[in-house]
């Protein structure tokens, strides 16, 4: 059972708020009974819930990741025309949007829902999830700069909160290097440019872990549903 205001927002009738301000204008009903106080709580899946004499459409949450390759924009259209992330999800039906955003650029993992209260949640600033990165720069950074960004680099938009940093990988001819680089923000282009801000451009920037959910098995381009277990465990 859930409250009727949190219902009708799930199915996208309006925010909550103005959810709240349709139940007292009496124009909800529950299986035929009008409700025009606030705190009713119904089952979704039984009750007939209308709105104005509509009944709503109680849509299935589905929360899913995505392996996003780079040259698609994270975004529900694109008006140049560019492929956007949900021309990666053949078989689903329903309208998902991306939880936060990856570069045009950028490769990995992509969270997409329906449910707008989990995108919300995942996608708040007090909501300190970490997210995992490779960067492959150019040139090898110095550990001293590496510390760094562990400690926090100011940016134009201030100061970065502490990151964990390690090196990954580095080519034999060490032209570039690959560090792994867990942050607990989300701002634009932050891992970009939190390299720039020690000398050394990115070059390739995949994400490899977002909380606890990992990349691990899922094909360049390709989507699979979370699991409960991870749902819960990012919130
Ligand atoms: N940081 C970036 O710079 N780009 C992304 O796409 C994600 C994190």
């Amino acid at each position: 059972m859930e409250r009727l205001q949190k219902i009708l927002a799930q199915a996208g009738i309006a925010s909550r708020r103005k959810c709240e301000e349709l139940i007292l204008s009496g124009v909800v009903e529950v299986n035929g009974e009008k409700v025009t106080t606030l705190g009713v709580k119904a089952d979704p899946a039984a009750d007939v819930i209308t709105v104005n004499g509509k009944p709503i459409k109680g849509e299935k949450k589905l929360y899913l990741m995505m392996n996003k390759v780079k040259g698609v924009i994270t975004s529900a259209s694109d008006p140049k025309g560019r492929k956007i992330v949900t021309d990666y999800l053949p078989g689903i039906k329903e309208r998902v949007y991306p939880v936060g955003r990856l570069d045009y650029d950028t490769e990995g993992l992509l969270l997409l829902t329906n449910d707008g209260e989990f995108a919300n949640l995942l996608t708040h600033p007090k909501h300190h999830v970490p997210k995992t990165y490779h960067a492959t720069v150019k040139g090898v950074p110095h550990g001293s700069a590496l510390e760094k960004l562990q400690r926090g680099i100011q940016l134009e938009d201030g100061m970065t909160a502490p990151a964990e940093v390690e090196y990954h990988d580095v080519a034999a001819d060490d032209k570039e290097a690959t560090i792994s680089i867990t942050i607990y923000e989300g701002r634009n282009r932050q891992v970009r440019r939190m390299f720039e801000a020690i000398g050394h451009k990115v070059v390739r920037l995949k994400r490899i872990k977002f909380g606890d959910v990992g990349l691990q098995g899922l094909g360049r381009g390709k989507y699979r549903h979370l699991t409960p277990q991870e749902v819960q465990g990012l919130i």
